[in-house]
């Protein structure tokens, strides 16, 4: 299996190669060359199958000779064992036909666990073949940045800098970024918003001299690994309400469109997806641009779901490509003017991408109506980000079952719970001394210069 960049002047990679690099060296993201298939058969042959399993089947066919069987099965079972509930990703049904899935039950409590377990466990295990050292550098809008550092600190290959936005995360995002003592683990808070971090570590990936200088990776959502693992879920949760022999739809809280591409890929597969559906905040871009043709920035709205407080989701770009028959000139051309504020999407790639995907927004009061809602109703504390979710979903509600992801754990985000329905979500026992371990962090301004010294310098040698 080869990966290939979205903007066709990279050099195509092995699966290991491509996690390892994150970002293409001509700026693009690695897709793989052509899509393995499954067949029904072998979806319904997951049915009752423990997570892991299904993470195996449905992964192995995108990994080339990079790990053994074996060694690969090793890797997924160290992963996911630190969760707290033996299924991994639950469901919840939520109302008539509509779930939930339940993505946070990994140590830092939200979804991206589930990818960055993993890639921690494959960076290792690669690195400890090829003797090699390498620099992790990660821009945050809170959850990747803890996942992260949760998967790795302590390794004794790796440095990890995570650069999030100062002010703009929240206390239990920014504690279990800062409260890991490890001397691998670097905070770094930045005077900006989470597009300013994002820009400023592609900045660092396409400083071709210092990519080189400290063996930058990469772990942001672009990094293919990434998608990758989080398409088992989609599997493992359509095949338990009756897939391949009954099509699911799908609702996704969005952001950097890391999780929903992992649903396109699913059905990409074979997986018999009908609705996959684009759910946004205030921060609207994506569903702005299905709407009307024109993907165009216009600066972010700090929202009570801040994880998904982005305004250019960079994951797109890997949609794009496809909707443009797979040019990577085309692409590029789109993401010059992308620069300079946007640029209308061609009648094709519209036609593609609202074939492909449904969207809807969500605004503040009707984020927290949905939690109140959704615990009057149900008993169910939902996370602000899945409510964004419900919301959407409730759109497209009908005779196929609908899974809306939930993102993270309410106590994630207990000022908006709490302000919501009038009760505190707690942190599960496993986390409940988090407000008692001392803080470590580094606060910068928004400078590459000033973050490359930094780097440089913390660097463990
Ligand atoms: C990251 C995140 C999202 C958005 O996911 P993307 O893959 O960036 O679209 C939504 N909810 C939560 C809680 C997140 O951490």
């Amino acid at each position: 299996m080869r990966y290939i960049s979205t903007r066709g002047q990279a050099p195509s990679l092995g699966f290991c190669d491509a996690m390892m690099t994150g970002l293409a060296r001509d700026g693009g993201l690695y897709v793989p060359e052509s899509i393995p298939q499954i067949s029904h058969a072998e979806i319904a042959a997951l049915s009752g199958l423990p997570y892991e399993d299904v993470a195996f089947r449905v992964m192995w066919p995108f990994l080339g000779d990079t790990f053994t069987e074996e060694e690969f099965r090793g890797l997924i079972t160290r992963a996911y064992a630190g969760f707290g509930h033996a299924a991994r990703a639950p469901l919840v049904q939520l109302g008539p036909n509509h779930f939930l899935l339940e993505l946070f039950h990994g140590p830092t409590l939200a979804f991206k666990d589930f990818a960055m377990q993993l890639i921690g466990q494959m960076m290792q295990a690669a690195l400890a073949k090829s003797g090699q050292r390498i620099t992790i550098v990660g821009a945050t809008s809170g959850d990747t940045g803890s996942a992260a550092i949760e998967a790795f600190r302590g390794l004794s290959n790796v440095d990890v800098f995570i650069l999030y936005p100062h002010g703009r995360v929240s206390d239990v995002q920014r504690r279990q970024m800062t409260t890991p003592t490890e001397p691998n683990v670097h905070a770094i808070a930045i005077d900006g918003d989470f597009d300013d971090a994002q820009a400023r570590v592609k900045d660092m990936f396409n400083d071709l001299a210092f990519r080189d200088e400290v063996r930058l990776a990469g772990v942001n959502s672009i990094n293919w690994a990434r998608v990758l693992a989080q398409v088992v879920y989609y599997f493992s949760s359509a095949v338990s309400l009756g897939a391949p022999h009954r099509e699911v739809s799908f609702t996704v809280p969005t952001g950097n469109f890391g999780d929903i591409f992992a649903g396109y890929i699913a059905r990409a597969m074979g997986l018999p997806i009908r609705d996959l559906v684009i759910a946004t905040n205030q921060n609207d871009i994506l569903d702005r641009a299905l709407k009307t043709g024109d993907y165009r920035t216009d600066g972010v709205k700090p929202s009570i779901s801040p994880s998904m407080d982005i305004q250019v989701s960079s994951n797109f770009e890997r949609v794009l490509f496809d909707a443009y028959g797979r040019d990577g000139a085309a692409v590029s051309v789109l993401m010059g003017e992308l620069k300079s504020g946007g640029f209308k999407i061609s009648q094709g790639a519209l036609q593609m991408l609202r074939d492909e995907f449904a969207s809807g927004r969500c605004s503040e009061d009707e984020t927290r109506a949905t939690i109140k809602a959704a615990f009057a109703g149900c008993g169910e504390v939902l996370c602000p980000h899945t409510a964004v979710g419900v919301w959407v979903a409730a759109d497209h509600l009908g005779a196929t079952p609908m899974i809306t992801l939930a993102t993270a754990h309410p106590a994630k985000f207990p000022d908006a719970v709490e302000a919501a329905m009038g009760i505190r979500p707690n942190l599960p026992e496993r986390m409940a001394d988090l407000f008692d371990r001392p803080e470590r962090l580094t606060r910068l301004p928004n400078d590459l210069a000033t973050l490359q010294a930094h780097i440089r310098e913390g660097i463990v040698h």
